[in-house]
């Protein structure tokens, strides 16, 4: 469909890191942006609320892949130190092994992680260091030639396989099947394999391409931005702001409006008629297709989403606690003794797990502060089945369970009674706040079918001037994919077929 040439003038709907993202990248280019977000606050996902002098991220912790922030900086002609003050965690995570007690540190620091392996397999710590050569190797053809490029068939992505099979990576078995062609002990499976979930997805379902997770978190290393993770979109909407794009936040917008196959702009829920050369949605997928879009121009029906893989929901507690919390590190995962049943019990057959796998993070270690003097923070979040809401008294039974399992398992036998402050968040509350499809905390999974030219397309097939970003489209779930969806939104909307990342002079 032939596209709308240089748009002068650009909606885009919902302020999360996609939508940030974008707004910036047009708005460098000279586009007047007008960013529409339906929340109090701008960052989508990446939230954060503050309660009794407790600041709370409410979503993302993990800062991964710094060379993308980079990346997407230098593009615009920033530097990521100018605006983030990252350091870099060490330990990098701590693990809690339910079924037998033992609690391990990870630091990526192949040096140091493969004497934990060596103790966990024998003969694993030797082949760690060209386990994990595979993947940098995998990352780098990765980002070279297919993270930041446009999918618009089968070809284009057989490529990668081509290249990849070229290297002899069997990297389109499923990830559990993958790891333990290298390593056979349980626990280094867990080890290897705990990120899926960030993904979205489980290691039975989702391609080995994604070990490339195990580069990212063993050799690159886990940050934190001072401040919490909120600065990140805060220093997004700022630099959106400093090339000229306005941001309207508690501005919801109600309906596309298209005349003819064009998008003309959106009404907002108070009724105001804003129009645009071209409007780009980061609000959520199915969200945007069945509601903001009037019916003829509808991309998906109802059978499409019945049979998409939807990524876990989080059941999230937010806690201020008195005193510190030395038992832990910044990250820490305990793990369940039944992984697999675990995994089923959020894909297949929906259900309160009953032998969790959770994760803890407290930066208030690293960053004091994000509480009052003596106090901490905690973030306990449990990965369940997208649109299992659960009714009061099953929230109150799972969050006494993961409370006690932590006492438990952590060694914090006193944690009930140092709770000063305490908030759940779960299913509901992200469709509430995000219109998030069966209230999934990341959108679709990425499932093999689920993956480039299979995963939604950023460009709207019936209306010829509007696109999409964001976790649900092309490359996929996380804050440096969704940095990635802009470039990949923009040069749609430029036309610019480049595998690579953007480069300068496409912003002029
Ligand atoms: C609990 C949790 C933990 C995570 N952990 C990590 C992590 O550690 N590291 C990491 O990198 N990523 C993590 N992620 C994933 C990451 O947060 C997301 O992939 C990313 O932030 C999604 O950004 P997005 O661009 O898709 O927009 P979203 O965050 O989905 O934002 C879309 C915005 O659109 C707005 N909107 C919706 N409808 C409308 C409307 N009608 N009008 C106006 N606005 C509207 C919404 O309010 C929202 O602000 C996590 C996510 C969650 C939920």
């Amino acid at each position: 469909m032939k596209k709308i040439d240089n748009p002068r003038t650009a909606i885009i709907i919902g302020a999360g890191i996609g939508g940030l993202a974008t707004g910036i990248l047009l708005a460098k280019k000279g586009v007047q942006v007008t960013i529409l977000e339906k929340n109090k606050h701008i960052g989508g996902r990446a939230n954060i609320f503050v309660e009794k002098d407790f600041v709370f991220d409410m979503g993302p912790s993990w800062f991964l892949m710094p060379d993308v922030y980079e990346e997407f900086f230098g593009l615009i002609g920033e530097k990521v130190q100018d605006h983030l003050d990252l350091i870099r965690l060490d330990p990098s995570y701590r693990l809690f092994f339910r079924d037998d007690g033992s609690v391990l540190d990870m630091h990526s620091d192949v040096e140091r992680d493969k004497h934990t392996f060596e103790q966990l397999e024998i003969g694993a710590g030797e082949k760690l260091k060209p386990y994990l050569d595979r993947t940098e190797m995998q990352y780098t053809i990765a980002m070279k030639d297919f993270v930041y490029k446009n999918y618009d068939s089968l070809f284009d992505f057989l490529n990668l396989r081509v290249a990849l099979k070229g290297l002899r990576l069997s990297v389109f078995s499923n990830m559990d099947t993958y790891v333990s062609k290298f390593f056979k002990s349980d626990k280094i499976a867990k080890i290897l394999q705990y990120m899926m979930v960030f993904l979205g997805s489980s290691p039975y379902n989702t391609t080995a391409l994604y070990s490339i997770m195990n580069h990212i978190d063993f050799n690159m290393g886990v940050f934190y931005p001072q401040g919490g993770i909120y600065e990140i979109p805060k220093s997004l909407g700022a630099l959106a702001e400093k090339f000229g794009a306005t941001i309207r936040t508690e501005s919801p917008v109600a309906k596309i409006n298209v005349t003819d196959g064009v998008a003309t702009g959106v009404r907002l829920e108070n009724g105001e008629v804003l129009t645009a050369d071209v409007v780009i949605s980061n609000a959520d997928l199915h969200f945007t297709d069945t509601q903001l879009t009037p019916e003829p121009y509808r991309l998906y029906s109802e059978k499409y989403w019945n049979k998409r893989t939807i990524s876990p929901s989080a059941f999230i507690v937010y806690l201020g606690i008195d005193g510190e919390t030395p038992e832990l590190a910044h990250h820490n995962l305990i793990f369940s003794k039944d992984w697999k049943t675990n995994f089923y019990q959020i894909f297949d057959d929906p259900q309160t797990p009953h032998d969790p796998s959770l994760y803890i993070c407290a930066p208030s270690i690293t960053d004091p502060s994000l509480a009052p003097s003596g106090k901490s923070i905690l973030f306990l979040l449990v990965p369940i089945a997208a649109g299992l809401a659960l009714d009061e008294e099953q929230t109150q039974a799972f969050r006494n369970q993961i409370i006690r399992t932590i006492a438990e398992e952590c060694d914090m036998p006193d944690l009930e009674d140092r709770i000063e402050f305490e908030r759940v968040y779960q299913v509901q509350d992200f469709q509430k706040d995000y219109h998030s499809y069966m209230g999934s905390a990341f959108g679709l999974s990425h499932t093999m079918d689920q993956t480039a030219f299979l995963r939604p397309n950023n460009t709207h097939k019936k209306i010829k001037n509007m696109y999409f970003v964001g976790a649900n489209t092309n490359p996929g779930i996380g804050m440096p994919m969704c940095l990635i969806s802009a470039e990949l939104a923009f040069k749609r909307i430029y036309n610019i077929k480049t595998n690579g990342p953007l480069e300068k002079k496409d912003l002029e």
